[in-house]
């Protein structure tokens, strides 16, 4: 028992011990700790963002997560894909990721997904999870986490990150509005630098990752203040500040308005990397 609290006859003394410090939260609980067990989580992405959001969900008591990345560690990546370590370089970002998850929490259900999210696979994955975190590193892909949440009704933490800032804005279909809202199009590659191009700076990756952690956290259990599905929210880690700007939901979104231009099958052409950006 954690002062005051009864905790589930089932629970072993390690999970009591393990998440007392989440339990002793008012807005979580047992109760909320038993919704975490049994909740699942897809991270798009083993990168700067999804290497603090995949610990921390894991840290959080989450019961089954997946990860997806077609990629391979570079060690250019370590300076804020922080989930691998040197011995990875050259391995599967997905695998590297899983091998680490699965050393902090020995009973954490991992599903690893060596492949890249494509139009042919991204509504079958959002399917299989409670919550999607985008922690993807190009444009193509964030709209296709966001169209793929529209589409399956799985809600989403967006992100995206340059520099030492970056923007999150969870997606909570039907209700809140969703990238497309924002942007109805992918822009054009000349409008937004690549990281590899402009820079990131790790621990600002490392904030963002870790806000959208707690968002997810939020979400599965329904607590807090309803950032998710109308608020983006801007974060600079060198000004710094941090801004929520509210976003309306737009009746025209070619996804999530009235009339949607994109249903499924999704497109492969619509989210080529060719055309586009990366973020
Ligand atoms: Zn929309």
């Amino acid at each position: 028992m954690i002062s005051g609290y009864n905790t589930p006859m089932e629970w072993k003394d390690q999970d009591v011990l393990r998440y007392s410090r989440n339990i002793l939260l008012r807005e979580i609980g047992p109760e909320g700790q038993e919704k975490l067990f049994s909740s699942s989580a897809l991270v798009v992405g083993a990168g700067g963002l999804g290497s603090p959001a995949l610990l921390y969900l894991a840290a959080a008591g989450v019961g089954r997560i997946g990860v997806i990345d077609g990629d391979r560690v570079d060690l250019s990546n370590l300076n804020r894909q922080t989930i691998h370590a040197e011995t990875s370089v050259g391995r599967s970002k997905a695998e590297s990721a899983g091998a680490s998850l699965r050393a902090f929490r020995s009973d954490l259900e991992v599903d690893v997904h060596d492949t890249a999210l494509t139009a042919g696979n991204a509504l079958d994955l959002f399917r299989r999870y409670s919550v999607v975190i985008d922690g993807s590193d190009n444009f193509p892909t964030k709209y296709l986490c966001s169209d793929a949440s529209v589409l399956t009704g799985v809600p989403l933490i967006h992100a995206g990150v340059l520099r030492y800032g970056g923007q999150i804005l969870p997606v909570v279909p039907p209700r809140g509005p969703c990238l497309r809202c924002l942007l109805p199009e992918i822009p054009p590659r000349k409008d937004a630098p690549t990281c590899s191009e402009a820079g990131i700076l790790g621990a600002s990756a490392g904030v963002v990752g870790s806000w959208q952690a707690v968002e997810a956290v939020k979400l599965l259990l329904g607590i807090g203040e309803p950032a998710a599905g109308r608020m983006l929210l801007v974060i600079d880690t060198i000004a710094p500040s941090v801004t929520t700007h509210p976003v309306e939901k737009d009746p025209n979104c070619p996804a999530c308005g009235i009339s949607p231009r994109i249903l499924p099958p999704l497109s492969p052409a619509r989210y080529s990397l060719d055309r586009s950006c990366a973020l």
